[in-house]
């Protein structure tokens, strides 16, 4: 599996390669849907005037999680995707869920393709759509899949690039959870940065606007993903949002897109400035020395699980007393709380050593 991967990573051609991107953020914007050509012309020829818009987006056909909702145009579509290309500068990408899809796309010259999050999690469907392409040099996105599953994610790269081809990309569009949290799809940040450490050469784009679900949270997504180093974004964006046949809450007008591009901030990957490199690096020994306190911590702590898990064996006493357990989860947060920690957080660190101190005992 890492032979392999190492191997996809080499192979993999550089955004630079195939798209310029001489700007960050640099993006890919358009409605979530193609609705019609004027739509389409007005929505392109707005976005065309930031120099940080590369490509322009518009789903032809929509997976939608219910029927009787806008399915998307069809081939129709197609025909709009390719006025924009002779009107603007910006190349063009949409959603590919079968082969067909894949072989009308290459007719009518889409530059770019993208693999949606409903489709990532069926293996089946990602070959089909991989064979379809075998033999074709067209750059392919692939967004994670909706539930928090990186080797789905994975699967469907490795599958794509087994096909043959190398311009790939992946875009975090965020997560399907029970819980109802302030975001549509939870961002759950780790799964992205794992796939970025098997796959350091695999550019990442983020989509700020199916993770928000809501406009007014777009702009702190995508300044988030900037924070992370992540500088492309895939943002939807429709001439009139309050209309739009779908994902009408998360669409921003092409003008509220390029005011929120000049307001976001671009992180230096390495500053240039020797007063700030020191504190960094000062900061940054601080950080380490913290953290190997907490594994020796950690480690005198399972010393003395081991010894009391011999004492209660040979006193005949069990392993899990459930009443301290809680007792001395509550004293956890509550000093948590006092110490200004988030509660949520410490409960998760306190139940992952517990539950190991409970395995070292039996
Ligand atoms: C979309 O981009 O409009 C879309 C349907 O996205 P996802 O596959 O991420 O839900
Ligand atoms: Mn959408």
């Amino acid at each position: 599996m890492a032979d392999k991967l190492e191997n996809l990573n080499n192979n993999l051609k550089h955004i630079p390669t195939w798209l310029d991107i001489d700007t960050a953020p640099w993006v890919i914007a358009g409605p979530c849907s193609a609705e019609s050509a004027d739509q389409i012309i007005e929505t392109a020829l707005a976005l065309e005037k930031s120099p940080n818009v590369k490509v322009f987006r518009a789903g032809i056909w929509k997976p939608r999680t219910r029927p009787d909702t806008f399915e998307g145009v069809g081939p129709e579509g197609l025909e709009w995707l390719k006025l924009v290309k002779q009107q603007t500068r910006l190349l063009t990408t949409t959603e590919v869920a079968t082969a067909r899809h894949v072989e009308l796309c290459l007719e009518k010259a889409v530059d770019i393709l993208w693999i949606g999050a409903r489709t990532t999690v069926n293996p089946f469907g990602v070959q089909e759509i991989a064979e379809a392409l075998r033999g074709v040099d067209v750059p392919v996105m692939v967004k994670n899949p909706i539930n928090p599953e990186l080797g789905l994610w994975l699967g469907a790269i490795e599958r794509l690039y087994q096909a043959g081809i190398t311009k790939l990309a992946a875009i975090h569009r965020g997560f399907s959870g029970l819980v109802q949290t302030d975001y549509r799809n939870r961002p759950t940040w780790q799964i992205p940065i794992e796939l970025k450490r098997c796959l350091p050469a695999l550019p990442l784009i983020c989509d700020p606007s199916h993770i928000a679900g809501r406009r007014d949270l777009v702009e702190r997504v995508s300044q988030m993903a900037l924070d992370f180093g992540i500088t492309g974004l895939m943002v939807e964006s429709h001439p009139n949002p309050d209309l739009a046949l779908s994902d009408s809450d998360q669409q921003i007008t092409p003008s509220e897109l390029i005011e929120m591009l000049d307001r976001l901030k671009v992180r230096q990957v390495e500053t240039t400035d020797p007063a700030v490199r020191d504190q960094i690096e000062y900061m940054r020994t601080q950080i380490s020395r913290i953290d190997s306190q907490l594994i020796a911590d950690l480690a005198e702590r399972m010393k003395w699980v081991d010894k009391i898990g011999r004492l209660k064996r040979d006193c005949n006493v069990p392993v899990l007393q459930l009443n301290r357990w809680e007792y001395l989860l509550e004293d956890h947060l509550a000093q948590a709380r006092e110490a200004g920690l988030e509660p949520a957080y410490v409960k998760a660190v306190f139940e992952l050593i517990h539950a190991n101190a409970v395995k070292k005992q039996l």
